[in-house]
């Protein structure tokens, strides 16, 4: 298999640094709001601080993969005393949470290091983030080439398992028509 040479782009999360502001939050889904900065509502951002003040819990999560069925086990983690839920440090957006979904549609978010903003900008959350918890790092790696499955084919897996695929398939012949 061909070799190919990719940039992978990395955010260090200093999660004891993390005083629960939430501009990550805000300044993600203002971002990604469209058109751009046209909104604020912190359950569309592609990170999301996991709160519990009582117990001086701060995590920031960054979304990643969709995953189409919870899992079967759970993991859970005591660190420096404090111990956090089971789903605490997922990445995923999955069916037994509301995190890392779209609020009106349900289609899955994932971090996408803010790729529309110019070669050598620091994502945006790492940008608006004063308490130095967000530390973005750049490195290329020579790796196998592959097909890449793209976004589209992500959120149309996730309708396709929540309306199932003829109710799917009917809507998408229904929208053609009118076009
Ligand atoms: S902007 Fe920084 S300090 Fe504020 S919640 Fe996000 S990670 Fe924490
Ligand atoms: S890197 Fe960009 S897309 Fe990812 S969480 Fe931060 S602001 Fe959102």
């Amino acid at each position: 298999m061909a070799k190919i040479k990719k940039k992978v782009k990395t955010i260090k999360i200093d999660a004891d640094k993390c005083n629960g502001c939430r501009g990550c939050e805000i300044i993600c889904s203002a971002f990604h709001a469209n058109p751009q900065y046209s909104s604020i509502n912190p359950a569309r951002s592609r990170i999301q601080v996991i709160t519990d003040r009582l117990n001086n819990k701060w995590l920031p999560v960054f979304a990643g993969e969709y995953a189409p069925a919870e899992c079967m086990g759970r993991d859970k983690y005591i660190i420096d005393g404090k111990e956090y839920e089971e789903c605490d440090f997922c990445r995923a957006s999955c069916p037994s949470r509301d995190l890392f979904k779209e609020p009106d549609s349900g289609l899955p978010l994932k971090c996408d290091m803010c790729e529309e903003l110019p070669e050598g900008e620091k994502p945006m959350c790492v940008q608006i983030c004063l308490s130095d918890v967000l530390v973005y790092e750049e490195r290329e790696e020579e790796v196998d080439e592959e097909a890449k499955v793209e976004d589209v084919e992500i959120g149309l897996g996730s309708m396709v398992t929540k309306y199932g695929l003829q109710k799917v398939l009917d809507t998408v012949a229904r929208m053609s028509q009118k076009d």
